[in-house]
């Protein structure tokens, strides 16, 4: 299958999402997640109208990001890539990743909010940032603990480069992927208590939240980007 077919199919299945819980297909954004593919499939993304590209580790994306820079330096604005950095972030590879990736959906540490802040503001820039939120409480996810959460809001909150542009969440992979519900609408809750509480001098609308498996209950419990690979681009053995 082609990516304009996968993303016809996906299109499809946000807009029946939308229709049961009366929401607006035009909220939704969609990261076409290319960690498991090569320049070639990211670039047929891009020609298909998927701006918004993904990739959770730096020193795997930055042949890739290379290529895709050359290749689409000449393209109109609206059409060239806008990266989202998606994975664990190391402080060291902070220097590479502001101000190559638009977006940052997983702040999870003071430590690294402020690597990003400086960096930023050595480039003139404001990074949107989102705050990865461990709400299953499974050990092998990243980000805060829920009841972390609006401490951190208000330590992050003064730093002038960094925008917390909202909340991002990973959900167990389940068989069934109405189980993760429960997960998607415990970081919607957490993000209207943030937002209710005024921790952040703007309010902090985003969430990041569903994958390939779950990305329909994600739209029901109000996300607002979905971070989408196999589904949409999907998988080749030799990119990874
Ligand atoms: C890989 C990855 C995705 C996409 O995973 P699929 O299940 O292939 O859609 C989404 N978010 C994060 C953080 C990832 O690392």
């Amino acid at each position: 299958m082609t990516v304009t077919e996968r993303r016809g199919e996906v299109d499809r299945r946000i807009r029946e999402a939308c229709a049961r819980c009366g929401r607006s297909p035009e909220e939704i954004g969609i990261i076409a997640v290319t960690k498991y593919v090569s320049a070639a499939a990211a670039l047929e993304a891009l020609r298909c109208g998927l701006p918004n590209l993904g990739e959770n580790r730096w020193q795997d994306a930055e042949a890739k990001w290379r290529a895709i820079a050359e290749q689409t330096e000449a393209w109109p604005e609206p059409e060239r890539p806008i990266w989202h950095f998606i994975g664990s972030l190391q402080t060291n590879k902070v220097k590479e990743v502001v101000g190559r990736f638009a977006c940052i959906h997983s702040l999870d540490r003071l430590s690294l909010a402020q690597a990003i802040d400086r960096k930023a503001g050595q480039l003139g820039i404001k990074v949107p940032c989102f705050i990865q939120v461990n709400v299953s409480g499974e050990h092998s996810k990243h980000g805060l603990a829920p009841e972390e959460l609006i401490d951190f809001a208000r330590t992050v909150a003064p730093l002038p480069n960094v925008e917390i542009a909202g909340l991002m969440t990973m959900a167990p992979y389940e068989a069934e992927p109405e189980e993760t519900r429960p997960v998607f609408r415990g970081l919607r809750l957490l993000r209207d208590e943030l937002n209710q509480r005024a921790v952040l001098p703007s309010e902090a609308k985003g969430l990041s939240m569903g994958m390939s498996n779950d990305f329909e209950i994600a739209v029901e419990e109000g996300a607002t980007w979905l971070r989408l690979g196999t589904i949409l681009v999907g998988k080749e053995e030799a990119a990874q």
